[in-house]
């Protein structure tokens, strides 16, 4: 099995505050790995080092074969690596048709970015219905929707989704994770932060639980499902 991302040892400092404080995590070729732990674990900071948004304190961070642990975002976007962060992050004032073509920047040939509106309409249809609605104006679901439509026009090797399920209905999701089940399934490598981890649990490949900056427990979904101090701490048990 490949590894396409390899963490070693990562710190992340905000000043004099130790968000992580030195973690080890990887993510196969293929896999859905979730990240789990209670708010202020470092989950989120984690993802952000991932994603070249803050500059780590201190480790490694190598995806495929670079080093990139000094690599600005937009190069880590040309690699291959796609964030959806937390709070959506979609461009209020521009239609949903605007924000998608704005994931494929990257992309020059008009037939390519047609067929791949086209693949993210057919994971998220009701985007398709309201391509000139500004997104401000779209419900938390459907901005959520928008912001995976986006990092998937990218064409991502690897799919860092940043608490997906935050603030929406039980309906909208259960929408929202059947769409990140396709996606693994149909062969796509997945980096989920996720603060409902019976959920994260379920459809992982294989997960690490965060707390107060370091990794406490890994192992397969199935195996965290039954571990019995994760039941108590993250599943209400
Ligand atoms: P949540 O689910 O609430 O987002 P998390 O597990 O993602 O939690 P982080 O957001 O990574 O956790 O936060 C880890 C720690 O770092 C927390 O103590 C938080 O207060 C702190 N922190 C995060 N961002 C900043 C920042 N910009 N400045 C200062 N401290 C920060």
């Amino acid at each position: 099995m490949s590894v396409l991302l390899n963490v070693r040892d990562l710190k992340v400092a905000y000043g004099g505050i130790n968000a992580v404080k030195g973690i080890d995590l990887h993510v196969n070729r293929g896999e859905l790995v979730a990240l789990i732990g209670a708010n202020g674990a470092g989950k989120s900071s984690t993802l952000k080092a991932i994603a070249g948004l803050l500059t780590p304190a201190g480790g490694e961070i190598q995806f495929l074969d670079h080093q990139t642990n000094r690599l600005p975002a937009y190069e880590l976007v040309q690699l291959g690596l796609g964030l959806v962060p937390e709070g959506r992050g979609v461009f209020k004032r521009m239609t949903i048709l605007e924000n998608l073509q704005m994931g494929a920047f990257l992309k020059k040939d008009p037939k390519a970015i047609q067929q791949k509106l086209e693949e993210v309409f057919s994971y998220f249809p009701r985007l398709k219905e309201r391509l000139s609605q500004l997104a401000g104006t779209l419900s938390g679901g459907e901005q959520q929707m928008v912001a995976m439509g986006r990092a998937m026009m990218a064409e991502p090797k690897l799919l860092l989704l940043d608490e997906p399920s935050m603030g929406l209905s039980p309906i909208m999701v259960e929408t929202i994770f059947d769409v990140v089940k396709t996606l693994s399934a149909s062969g796509m490598t997945i980096l989920l932060v996720e603060q409902n981890a019976r959920l994260a649990l379920q459809m992982a490949s294989r997960a690490y639980v965060m707390e107060s900056g370091l990794i406490t427990f890994s192992g397969s979904g199935q195996e965290l499902l039954q571990d019995s101090r994760v039941r108590t701490a993250y599943l209400g048990e």
